[in-house]
């Protein structure tokens, strides 16, 4: 079917709908998220993003996997072209380049330090944040901390798996303080470590000292990811002390507690003294009922209490599940131009199920763990360099899974397949996010090892 050209933007939402529940989060949010479908012409199917660096990264890294998503949707191949409009809504194709900055995110070779502000996601903010029993003590430190920065607790150190919240509160931090007229910087480790390297290679230390000691208050999104890197946390050490004991606000999020970060710990241990700790743990039932109720609102539809309450028992590890389940029902009502019934919310969640790349929160080792056992091989042996055909193979799949399945850098997941560099990761990745809508076989494979990633989890959380 060859969707009228009126019906371009709503096609690309349901296409952006079934992308969300495959890419990894931060992937999404960082290519996908601001494009927009502007009109289907023939072959071709014309989608607006809002830089030229966007739609490199687009075609580069993504392709296969955006095309797949498309054809799904409407049944047939196309062409994509990304067409650069710029920012904001979009009301019409443009035709030269918009002025509006890229957002930023790309890793050019900056001068500048990214605006602080920028990076937040302005959905994210105490309003938006539904409080139940799970999250309770984290959102009220997250609040005295927002409301009185550097005074109470400090540092503030909030820790949870993924898709609990973590990130929404920081940014909720971030938001209040600046309505206050105070100076904040939010960054994530990884950005925090990426900075460092960067302004280490350029001569530019003193820079990144001031840049971040500048400030009333520094927002660390996951931690971990510095605990490997010596310079970097070395770096941040002096960075905290500094800003610590000038009295400013430090807030820290992590996937696990600081005692399992040792090196962390150990250096940090009497700051922390004077902190706070505060854990996220998944919603209960009826969080979840009611985060599901407030998405439903901020996306302008009602839904009726047996499909909260279906969804919410489908949906139970933790938000961001929640929320893919929620958009595929919406992409699949608009589509499809049904009403939300208990029978359309039903068929949304067995699509989702049987969808052989689920969205999923699996431990690395986990994946590492199931995927070599079902090649035959054990973890050490998927990670030996040899070119064995079979190995090779089951390391792909762990790098695919890897990449998709947690939030991981390409580092990290370079490191734990024995050492690899980050671009083996993404062509490995790109590798098997091509041959997956191909391959039946392949499919199987996958859905096969999601099954039993999914008994394991199941089993440690009972
Ligand atoms: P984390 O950083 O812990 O991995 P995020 O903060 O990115 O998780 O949250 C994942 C998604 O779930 C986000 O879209 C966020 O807005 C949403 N979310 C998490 N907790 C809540 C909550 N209590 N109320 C509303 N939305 C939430
Ligand atoms: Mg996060």
């Amino acid at each position: 079917m060859t969707p009228p050209s009126s019906s371009s933007r709503e096609v690309w939402s349901a296409v952006l709908g079934r992308l969300q529940l495959e890419v990894a989060r931060h992937n999404f949010d960082t290519w996908l998220k601001d494009t927009v479908g502007l009109e289907s012409r023939g072959e071709g199917f014309v989608v607006g993003v809002p830089s030229a660096f966007v739609a490199e990264c687009l075609e580069k890294r993504m392709g296969p996997l955006v095309d797949q998503a498309l054809k799904r949707q409407t049944g047939r191949d196309w062409k994509i072209r990304y067409e650069v409009v710029g920012q904001g809504p979009v009301a019409a194709p443009a035709t030269a380049l918009s002025v509006s900055a890229p957002s930023g995110r790309g890793r050019r070779p900056g001068r500048e330090f990214k605006e602080p502000g920028a990076a937040l996601n302005p959905r994210y903010t105490f309003d938006t944040f539904v409080v139940g029993k799970a999250n309770r003590f984290a959102h009220a430190a997250a609040i005295a901390v927002a409301e009185r920065p550097g005074s109470e607790y400090n540092p503030l150190f909030i820790h949870a798996g993924v898709g609990l919240g973590k990130t929404h509160l920081l940014h909720a931090i971030g938001h209040s303080v600046a309505e206050q007229g105070q100076r904040f910087l939010y960054a994530s480790a990884e950005h925090f470590t990426n900075d460092f390297v960067t302004a280490l290679r350029e001569n530019r230390v003193e820079a990144f000292r001031d840049k971040y000691r500048q400030t009333d208050v520094l927002l660390i999104d996951d931690i971990q990811f510095i605990a490997g890197k010596e310079h970097s946390r070395e770096s941040f050490f002096h960075t905290f002390n500094d800003l610590h004991t000038s009295g400013k606000q430090i807030v820290i999020t992590s996937d696990s507690r600081p005692k399992s970060i040792p090196l962390l710990e150990e250096r940090l241990s009497s700051r922390f003294e004077g902190g706070l700790t505060a854990d996220i743990n998944p919603p209960d039932l009826e969080t979840r009922m009611a985060i599901l109720g407030a998405k439903a609102d901020q996306a302008g539809v009602h839904l009726k209490d047996d499909v909260v309450e279906m969804l919410a028992r489908k949906f139970l590890r933790n938000v961001r599940e929640l929320e893919g389940g929620l958009n595929k029902l919406l992409a699949m009502s608009q589509m499809g131009h049904r009403s939300i019934d208990l029978a359309l919310a039903q068929q949304a969640v067995v699509d989702i199920q049987s969808d052989p790349v689920r969205v999923r929160t699996y431990h690395p080792t986990d994946i590492i763990g199931i995927v070599a056992s079902y090649y035959g091989l054990t973890p050490e042996g998927l990670a030996a360099s040899t070119r064995k055909q079979n190995v090779a193979h089951a390391r792909q799949v762990a790098a695919y899974l890897l990449r998709q399945q947690t939030a991981r850098s390409l580092a990290d997941i370079g490191r734990l397949l024995g050492d690899r560099g980050h671009s083996t990761v993404l062509r490995a990745h790109a590798k098997i996010a091509a041959l997956i809508d191909v391959n039946s076989d392949l499919r199987r494979q996958i859905g096969e090892i999601c099954d039993a990633l999914d008994r394991r989890a199941a089993r440690s959380a009972s």
